[in-house]
């Protein structure tokens, strides 16, 4: 489905990804992990047309995405919900979602809508409500439901559970399983290592830009230096 071939990202001088590959297949979760600073964000914004490889080649659903615009990568089903959700405070839950809906043909709006309300009732008990209110899971739920309105093939999570006390760590990774269990290809950064790999189908280790370990949830959560370094021991 989505499959990333050397690229290289710079930040002016700093050269932040090098040489990355790595691919998604249709119906898994796959799981980016690493230190702060590894590359993790950047590799998102790279394939969500944010941020520009110099090299390689980014190819989703047989199309070659690296120089699309991020609009069009977006119809194309591939979608971003970045760190620190990003939702507009000011506007209520439902216009936010309806936000998230804008390369979406209009008549299929109101089914994605009670789709999204079907996985966050939550969502739906709060849609007249002003999102910077929003408690910081719930906040992290509106950034969820408005990535799914745009109707994704692959949804990329950006640290969907940083800040959140563990219940709704809990739920929101129980959310993550809901939508892979419902058809929606997941491709998952986060710093809480044990929790990722504990639903991923296959993981990768990121350090310093580059991809250093690759291998299946499992195998990775038994690995002896992914115990070391993420896991606590
Ligand atoms: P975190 O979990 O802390 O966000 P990450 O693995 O997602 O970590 P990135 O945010 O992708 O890491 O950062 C990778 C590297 O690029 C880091 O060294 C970071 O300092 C640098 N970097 C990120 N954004 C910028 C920017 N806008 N300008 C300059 N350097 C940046």
């Amino acid at each position: 489905m989505l499959s990333v071939y050397n690229i290289n990202v710079w930040y002016g001088a700093i050269h932040a990804i090098k040489n990355i590959s790595f691919d998604v297949e249709d119906g898994e979760i796959v799981a980016l992990i690493g230190a702060n600073g590894a590359g993790k964000s950047t590799t998102l914004k790279t394939l969500s047309g944010l941020l520009r490889s110099r090299s390689g080649s980014i190819k989703f659903m047989d199309e070659d995405i690296m120089h699309m615009p991020a609009e069009r990568i977006v119809a194309h089903g591939l979608v971003h919900v970045p760190e620190g959700r990003r939702v507009f405070a000011q506007m209520t839950v439902e216009e936010n979602l309806d936000m998230g809906a804008y390369t979406q043909p209009k008549e299929t709006i109101a089914e994605n809508l009670e789709r999204v309300y079907t996985h966050f009732p939550r969502l739906k008990e709060r849609r007249r409500q002003v999102a910077g209110t929003l408690s910081g899971g719930e906040q992290q739920m509106l950034a969820m439901g408005r990535g799914l309105m745009a109707n994704p093939k692959l949804l990329m999570l950006d640290e969907p559970s940083m800040g959140l006390a563990p219940i709704m760590v809990e739920q929101i990774f129980e959310i993550i399983e809901l939508l892979h269990e419902a058809g929606t290809t997941i491709l998952l950064v986060e710093q809480n290592a044990q929790a990722a790999l504990s639903i991923a189908t296959r993981g990768y280790v990121m350090e310093t830009g580059t991809v250093t370990l690759t291998g299946t949830g499992q195998e990775l959560l038994h690995n002896d230096d992914v115990r070391k370094a993420y896991l606590g021991g």
